[in-house]
């Protein structure tokens, strides 16, 4: 193996206490203790391990966690009407609705609820169109921290060739429009993309974010390319569960000059950087100045 490996847990860490730190001079100098709102609809298994694993991190950050869980069937009234109450509630400084919701809700609906300034998801249509013309937004997490990764790793991303595979809202857009902030050359691939090998082999930086297990082998890599692997693909190999990501780790990093993990690469970034949009809200919100570091 050469690649340099990418080691998301201990990034996140790293972020987990530069945001304690700054929570714990906002509750001192400010008596402001910034708050996070989840709301959860539905008993979904993987939703609720999210969830507490949210909540724990929050309350540990020192920030205030609040947690709102509604029966399966609750109507779009109900779930909008809690979303109001949020928006105006001057302890949540940042609200989160778990997705996926059951079928009956509409998600864009529910999403573009949120107070733009309170949605630290960055999924509400404004912070897409805050992001797209490069004006200061909230970002997805994922993105977020992927590119705080990639900064990291590699200091300027000017000029690279950057292909993201995946075109989601929640992640392969959002990617995208961040990499052409830093000054990439970016190619976005998706399902109908014609010799996807070939794209991925021009790519300085290769994030691959398809939910297709270990799809993107070594040889689609360029030497000493950098790769950000997103996905989460649950397998079962030799009758044991394991995680695998989008990239065949082991031929890839053979090849690359750094890589991500699966699991402990891009996943334990989500939820640091749900964690330092929730504190780049509360400094907003009061005028504060925002932390280094932990923004786009
Ligand atoms: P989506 O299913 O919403 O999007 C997948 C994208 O991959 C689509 O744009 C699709 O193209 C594209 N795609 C599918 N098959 C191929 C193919 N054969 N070749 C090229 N492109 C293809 O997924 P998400 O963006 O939500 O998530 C992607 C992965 O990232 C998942 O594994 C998910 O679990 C993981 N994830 C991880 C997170 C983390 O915290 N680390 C957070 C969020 C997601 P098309 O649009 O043409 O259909």
């Amino acid at each position: 193996m050469t690649a340099t490996i990418i080691d998301g847990k201990a990034f996140a860490a790293r972020i987990r206490d530069q945001v304690a730190q700054h929570v714990a001079r906002l509750k001192a100098e400010h008596d402001l203790v910034p708050g996070l709102a989840v709301v959860l609809v539905g008993e979904d298994p993987a939703s609720q391990v999210y969830v507490r694993s949210k909540g724990k991190q929050t309350v540990e950050v020192g920030m205030a966690s609040f947690e709102h869980r509604l029966d399966a069937d609750t109507s779009e009234g109900n779930l909008l009407a809690l979303i109001d109450q949020l928006n105006t509630d001057p302890h949540v400084h940042g609200i989160l609705v778990q997705l996926p919701l059951p079928a009956h809700l509409d998600s864009d609906l529910v999403i573009n609820r949120i107070a733009p300034a309170k949605d630290v998801d960055g999924f509400h249509i404004s912070n897409v169109g805050l992001l797209g013309t490069g004006q200061k937004s909230m970002v997805p997490c994922t993105p977020l921290g992927s590119l705080m990764m990639l900064r990291d790793h590699l200091g300027s991303l000017s000029g690279l060739n950057a292909v993201v595979v995946g075109r989601s809202n929640i992640v392969g857009k959002p990617m995208a429009q961040l990499l052409l902030g830093d000054s990439c050359t970016v190619t976005i691939a998706h399902s109908r993309t014609r010799d996807l090998a070939s794209v991925c082999r021009g790519a300085d930086i290769l994030v691959a974010a398809v939910g297709r297990p270990e799809m993107i082998p070594g040889d689609w890599i360029k030497p000493g390319a950098t790769v950000i692997d997103v996905g989460i693909n649950r397998i079962e190999r030799d009758g044991k569960p394991r995680l695998v990501g989008d990239v065949h780790f082991d031929s890839a990093a053979a090849v690359a000059g750094a890589i991500t993990p699966v699991p402990g690469g891009v996943g334990p970034m989500t939820i640091a950087c749900l964690l330092a949009n929730t504190l780049t809200a509360a400094c907003r919100a009061n005028d504060l100045p925002e932390p280094d570091g932990l923004t786009a």
